[in-house]
């Protein structure tokens, strides 16, 4: 969006000057250095403003080191549970909640997972069945929706050759 050489948008009358620093964000006291953040600086205001594509890749960064320092699951470790169990972004937000864009978001960094979508996530990874029970509630109460996960096709099919009594 800016470029070395702009006129100032903040002064109207410095020249923006691009420079590469290491900037320093601190959260809940843990401190994330990114190298390489894009700035420029006037050379009359002493403002600086922030490269548009450094403020969107720095985003997905930041959102994960706060993930870590809170205890939740970063961006990657989301997909990796998601795609092992044979979902789409879509259908994954259909099933647990959250909505079609949500597993969009939370993989690219716009959003972070609340913890109870957090706990919700380390069930399903580790308990791979319970997904069973909320696809039947999903159908039950939403039968537009009809895209079962590979996982539970393959249950459903074992259920249906072994009825429990
Ligand atoms: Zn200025």
């Amino acid at each position: 969006m800016y470029k070395d050489g702009n006129v100032c948008p903040i002064c109207g009358k410095g020249i923006l000057k691009k420079s590469l620093i290491e900037e320093i964000f601190e959260y809940k006291g843990n401190q994330l250095k990114i190298p390489d953040y894009i700035i420029f600086q006037c050379s009359d205001c002493e403002e600086s403003i922030v490269d548009n594509q450094t403020l969107k890749d720095s985003e997905k960064i930041i959102r994960n080191f706060q993930r870590k320092t809170d205890g939740l699951l970063t961006s990657d470790e989301i997909r990796k549970i998601r795609v092992a169990l044979g979902f789409t972004q879509e259908d994954f937000g259909a099933i647990l909640g959250g909505g079609a864009k949500a597993f969009a978001r939370y993989e690219t960094g716009q959003v972070t997972q609340s913890k109870a979508m957090d706990n919700l996530l380390r069930i399903v990874d580790e308990y791979p069945s319970v997904l069973n029970l909320i696809e039947k509630k999903v159908k039950k109460f939403s039968p537009s929706f009809i895209a079962p996960c590979k996982f539970c096709q393959s249950l459903q099919k074992k259920e249906q050759r072994t009825p429990s009594n």
